[in-house]
């Protein structure tokens, strides 16, 4: 009925850790290619099938990386921002998944103009997230080993047994500045590659814009830029089929496809760890509210499945009315 979808027409995936390191979440360089070819094949899938694909993805893997070489080598080089690490990485992610998608495309006999685009995402000066920095990122060291950075400025929290860690801000992002840019690629017909681990954090500063010493949670970003895409659908291909309730407890069970007004409540109950699968929940949420289709969290494996199959039969979907207008009562129970 009305409810069956159209077909998906442009999506917009986010990729998380998984398709970008290998499984014990090690992010050598080829770890990351093994991880991208395997992420590009699924991708090439959709596109071959004549979806127009843009793609976001997470750095955290990345960043951890950059963070390490910035500390050792702290007596030698000064350290560089956050902002750096996130413009570096989504030039070398960026790369290597033009190449898993080139080569994808070939073994499937077709071919398709890929580009990346280097991407700024603002966030307010002003953000509370700023006053409150709680996202811990890098490696946890001892506390003399932290004080030399707390020297030059940035913060560290005493973590207990674990030792010290990095804590920066994870403010919200509030505007993709390239996103004009990445629809007009889209629009072109390119794959566009776009706001690499939520994009590179800027704010509005006397001299202009400038990078900040924050992360972005880049499935938030996602939901901010898939609406400025013109894109219908949102897939969030994460490592596992589908979010579930009371996880990790006896009474787990998988959701499938759920309302907007649904999905806040089991927000509100807690069911959505904050860091991980909450953002998720919250950007499919968010997409959704700003006009999109329908909003999918599922395994990356499942990326392709999920676009072709009706609404509802793949992993936790987001729209606006869920299933219940479809006259399925209880029509919730998912692949998983
Ligand atoms: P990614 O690296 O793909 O962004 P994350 O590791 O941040 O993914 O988030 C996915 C993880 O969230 C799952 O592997 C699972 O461990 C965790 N998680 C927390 N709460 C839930 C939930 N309610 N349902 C499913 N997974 C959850
Ligand atoms: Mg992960």
């Amino acid at each position: 009925m009305s409810q069956q979808p159209e077909r998906v027409r442009r999506v917009l995936v986010a990729l998380g850790g998984n398709a970008m390191s290998a499984p014990d979440g090690s992010a050598t360089e080829q770890d990351q290619i093994t991880a991208l070819r395997a992420a590009g094949g699924h991708l090439a899938d959709l596109i071959g099938e004549g979806v127009d694909v843009v793609i976001t993805h997470g750095n955290g893997p990345q960043v951890g990386n950059l963070l390490l070489k910035n500390e050792f080598s702290v007596s030698v080089a000064a350290p560089v921002s956050l902002a750096w690490c996130g413009a570096q990485t989504q030039a070398t992610i960026g790369f290597t998944l033009m190449n898993a998608l080139g080569d994808a495309f070939t073994e499937r006999g077709f071919t398709r103009p890929v580009v990346s685009l280097v991407t700024r995402t603002r966030v307010a000066a002003d953000d509370p997230a700023f006053g409150n920095p709680v996202k811990p990122i890098g490696r946890y060291r001892a506390k003399d080993e932290a004080q030399q950075f707390i020297d030059l400025g940035q913060q560290w929290r005493d973590f207990g047994e674990k030792g010290w860690r990095r804590v920066v801000a994870s403010p919200q992002p509030l505007e993709v500045l390239e996103a004009p840019t990445a629809k007009a690629l889209a629009d072109g017909g390119n794959v566009v590659i776009a706001a690499g681990g939520g994009g590179i954090p800027v704010v509005q500063s006397d001299e202009g814009l400038v990078g900040v010493d924050a992360v972005i949670d880049k499935d938030l970003a996602a939901a901010v830029l898939g609406p400025a895409l013109g894109a219908d659908t949102l897939i969030i291909a994460t490592d596992v089929e589908a979010a579930i309730l009371h996880y990790g407890t006896p009474q787990a069970r998988s959701l499938g496809h759920v309302s907007v007004a649904e999905i806040r409540d089991f927000e509100a109950q807690g069911h959505f760890a904050a860091g991980s699968m909450g953002p998720k929940v919250a950007a499919a949420r968010t997409f959704v509210e700003s006009g999109g289709r329908a909003a999918i969290i599922t395994k990356l494996d499942l990326l392709a499945e999920a676009a072709r199959r009706p609404i509802g039969e793949v992993g936790t979907v987001i729209t606006q009315t869920g299933a219940m207008a479809a006259a399925a009562p209880q029509n919730s129970q998912p692949t998983a």
